[in-house]
């Protein structure tokens, strides 16, 4: 084999865990490919994920704010309506510009990009197979599954991606549809119920269990239910769909209590599936080469990404863990320093996590229940929007701040913020837990005034029970 055929480091996937591994990699200067089987890099992230889903998100929030908040701040017009097409074009823009970038990058660095399909045929052997039905045979010293998941289904909810869609049709619907059943009330589910909810449509989210956003702190996921409720939403939680077909331009669902019992119809236009994702491993030929996966399907690896095979590593969703574009981030940065000899490091316990609904809510750390469940000694400070002075100017009051910290030692061991712009707020504390600070540091840290990031400080100087402005 000639020497271009062998790299130091073969990436299998591009998107979000594995682009940006190889870039790192060409930094530190290692002879690296990234194998990805989309024409556009950036994997579920940036082409049917994060990105088009945030540009959405972002379209729809305006389109909103025009019909129903701009009388509160004196502008009034006539004549609001949506041109979809062009909501959607810019979404689509959006997203081409990104990819571009991440070409851009790739060719900066130096860095081989094979459009194709990888394989592992053997320890230090990847096989691509490229559109034409060629195969090629490429070395490496180590190589990194980098090949994220897919969206999970429900055995009697065929998906066409027209009325009855994942995520992926979700985010292209062709009009606003009149009735939308969301399947699944996680953050996928509430975020595109969001969008099409915004731009006209009646919206029904059915949910297995009896609230909505699983793993999220349980006091900031009932605030969000009744927000969302007074937007427009209608839950059925503690309730399953057991069956979908579509009827010409319609979709009949049957739906049942979780725990059994009688079954109703309900009739939708269209239906977004939105019930978790699962790994992607397909064709990687990783029973052959004996590669081990847990009871779902996730690849196990050590604390250093290591695989039960000697040089191969895995990162991303693919792995488990919080399935998120920013954690697999991480993780393939610090393998590959790790590779490279330096301390890569990721702090599991600092992860930020967002739902992009309006308001945002967003955390890091350990929920209340989590630290109950776990008998941990803990204090609350909580702080609500609608007494902070930069809230109420936006006139977006509805949430509250909440900080957790160790009684004894005031260490914050979790932040969970549901208000305006709360998922940039959270990195105030997601650095303040990186330096294991205190609930203290943050409340005797000056902010500026006046600005949402004050109604964190409060929150952290209720945990020690001084807070100026509450009641
Ligand atoms: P992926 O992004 O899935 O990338 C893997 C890539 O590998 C894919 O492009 C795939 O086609 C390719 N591939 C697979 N097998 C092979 C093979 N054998 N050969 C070559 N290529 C292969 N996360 C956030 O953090 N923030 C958000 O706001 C957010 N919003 C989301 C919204 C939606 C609608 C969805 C569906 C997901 C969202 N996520 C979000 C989750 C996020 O997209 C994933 O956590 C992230 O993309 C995982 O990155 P990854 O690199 O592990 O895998």
């Amino acid at each position: 084999m000639s020497a271009e055929q062998s790299y130091d480091v073969i990436i299998i996937g591009g998107g979000p865990g594995g682009y940006p591994a190889a870039i790192r990699a060409a930094q530190l200067g290692m002879k690296v490919a990234c194998i990805e089987n989309r024409k556009r890099m950036g994997g579920t992230c940036l082409n049917i994920g994060c990105i088009p889903s945030k540009a959405l998100l972002e379209s729809s929030e305006r389109f909103m704010a025009a019909k129903t908040e701009f009388t509160t701040h004196g502008i009034e017009f006539d004549g609001l309506r949506l041109n979809l097409a062009n909501l959607l074009g810019h979404k689509d823009k959006v997203v081409s510009g990104l990819g571009d970038g991440i070409d851009y990058l790739f060719r900066k660095h130096k860095i081989t990009r094979l459009l194709g399909t990888g394989s592992i045929a053997a320890p230090g052997q990847v096989e691509v197979a490229v559109a034409d039905g060629a195969r090629q045979t490429l070395l490496a010293k180590s190589i990194v599954i980098a090949t994220g998941s897919e969206g999970a289904t429900l055995p009697d909810v065929p998906i066409d991606e027209d009325r009855i869609a994942s995520s992926t049709g979700a985010l292209s619907f062709p009009e606003v549809p009149k009735h939308l059943v969301v399947i699944g009330a996680g953050y996928v589910g509430l975020e595109l119920g969001s969008v099409w909810q915004r731009l006209g449509a009646e919206v029904t989210v059915v949910e297995y269990l009896d609230r909505i956003t699983p793993g999220m702190d349980s006091e900031l996921a009932q605030v969000l239910h009744k927000v969302l409720q007074h937007q427009g939403f209608e839950f059925r939680l503690s309730q399953k769909v057991t069956a979908a077909r579509i009827e010409g331009d319609h979709v009949v669902l049957s739906v049942e209590p979780s725990s059994g019992g009688a079954s109703e119809q309900l009739q939708a236009d269209r239906v977004l599936v939105a019930v978790g994702r699962r790994p992607y491993t397909e064709g990687l030929g990783l029973e052959a080469i004996g590669v081990e996966r847990d009871r779902k399907g996730f690849i196990t690896v050590d604390a250093h990404w290591r695989t039960n095979v000697a040089g191969i590593y895995a990162i991303g969703d693919v792995i488990g863990g919080p399935m998120l574009a920013h954690k697999a981030t991480e993780e393939g940065i610090a393998l590959i320093e790790q590779l490279a000899g330096l301390p890569g490091h990721v702090n599991y316990d600092a992860i930020p996590a967002i739902v992009y609904t309006a308001p945002e809510a967003a955390s890091v750390g350990q929920s209340e229940e989590a630290l109950k469940e776990a008998g941990v000694n803990y204090k609350v400070g909580r702080f609500p929007f609608n007494a902070n002075s930069r809230a109420r100017a936006k006139a977006q009051t509805e949430g509250l701040a909440k900080v957790l910290a160790d009684a004894e030692t005031d260490r914050i061991l979790g932040v969970h913020i549901l208000g305006p712009e709360a998922g940039s707020l959270i990195h105030e504390a997601v650095v303040a837990m990186e330096f294991s600070g205190a609930a203290d540091d943050i409340a005797r840290t000056c902010h500026a005034h006046p600005t949402l990031p004050e109604a964190l400080k409060e929150a952290a100087m209720d945990a020690g029970a001084w807070a100026i402005h509450i009641a």
